[in-house]
């Protein structure tokens, strides 16, 4: 299926974090007639260098902001005219919700909900009933799989799994996903969410588990992994994430849900062991291998044992795959973070 971006002017939130980071310049090069508007609030976890290579695009225009700051979100909508939102703000790190769920309640649910007012406020005349000029504008919603809870060691996600979010950033994002479905079904918002499974990459944050496992090996630290290493995840490399939202934007069905995910299971040890043993290969140690450096710590709390996607659906229906397999992605991350790091 064919993809054909008509909205003019989107408005990305989250851009400087590490998937909207990627997302937008590939958004941008794909898609030759849009302008893309990214609304970020520069938290710690999101970071201007990761959009250098666009940063003087004439296509491309950065505000500095909060997703709950209603009057400046529909300012934005007002001066770009805004046709389109890509949703990628969020509060994302479970540690952190863990230790401090204040700042994932007020970004994730009433954050989403300031902008679903917004584009309600700019696109809609009343319920079911576009404004002319916004037939076609479109509220895309990105959420994970970790809504669903935790799997055994069978089994997979689909669209139809009901909702069972276990730590504070799962139960934001689920609540957040109602509010979109909510704003479909009351209003007629042309809404489309997707739940993807760990994406894995360049730009990801160093606190997230592929950089901190790099990082700690090249200096020489311990590689904290959490209980015996066994809990399971489903890796994506991130740019096979951006082309699905790219994918579930344009030809989404409106109302729908989608689940992306790389049929990549692998549990955090092999993930630690596989960084390990390409290392060794890249940059040798002078004695022994960095896989010694891996230590077990106590496991975080509630931590979800098992998270799998089945993907049938944007496979089948918007004819979605993956590119990457995790040898070649992880191969891709590496040499990125090797250079980062050795030139930091
Ligand atoms: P990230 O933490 O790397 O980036 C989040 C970005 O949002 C940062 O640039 C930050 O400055 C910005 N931000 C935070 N609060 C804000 C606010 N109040 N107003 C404006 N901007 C704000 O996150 P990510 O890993 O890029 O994830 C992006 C989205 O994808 C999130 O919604 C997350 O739930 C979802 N997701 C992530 C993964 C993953 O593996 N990383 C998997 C599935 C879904």
């Amino acid at each position: 299926m064919g993809i054909e971006i008509t909205n003019q002017c989107v408005l990305v939130t989250g851009g400087a974090g590490f998937i909207g980071s990627n997302f937008i310049p590939y958004f941008l090069e794909k898609n030759p007639n849009v302008q893309v508007v990214n609304l970020d609030k520069l938290t710690y976890a999101g970071n201007l260098q990761n959009l250098n290579e666009i940063a003087q695009n004439n296509r491309y225009h950065f505000a500095e902001g909060d997703i709950c700051d209603r009057v400046l979100v529909e300012a934005l909508f007002k001066k770009y005219h805004i046709d389109g939102v890509i949703h990628f703000a969020a509060e994302s790190h479970v540690d952190n919700s863990i230790a401090s769920p204040d700042n994932f309640i007020k970004t994730n649910i009433e954050g989403t909900f300031v902008l679903l007012e917004a584009a309600k406020k700019s696109w809609m005349e009343s319920p079911n009933n576009p404004k002319q000029g916004f037939k076609k504008a479109r509220f895309h919603h990105i959420s994970t799989d970790e809504v669903y809870g935790s799997l055994g060691s069978e089994g997979f996600f689909t669209e139809q799994t009901a909702y069972a979010p276990n730590s504070p950033y799962s139960a934001s994002k689920a609540s957040s996903d109602f509010l979109v479905r909510s704003y479909y079904h009351t209003y007629g918002l042309n809404v489309v969410t997707s739940n993807c499974s760990n994406n894995y990459g360049p730009k990801q944050h160093d606190e997230k588990l592929i950089p901190t496992i790099i990082r700690k090996a090249l200096d020489a630290h311990q590689i904290p992994i959490y209980g015996d290493g066994s809990n399971v995840r489903d890796w994506l490399y991130v740019l096979d994430h951006c082309r699905g939202i790219e994918l579930v934007f344009a030809n989404g069905k409106v109302g729908e849900t989608y689940a992306i995910g790389g049929n990549n299971e692998h549990n955090n040890l092999f993930i630690a062991q596989k960084i390990c043993s390409l290392l060794d290969r890249l940059q040798p140690k002078q004695t022994g291998s960095y896989s010694e450096q891996i230590t077990f710590v106590n496991d975080r709390l509630g931590h979800d044992y098992r998270y799998a996607i089945d993907a049938s659906k944007i496979e089948n229906e918007l004819g979605w795959k993956a590119d990457e397999n995790f040898d070649t992605g992880i191969a891709k991350t590496i040499a990125w973070y090797i250079h980062k790091y050795q030139t930091a």
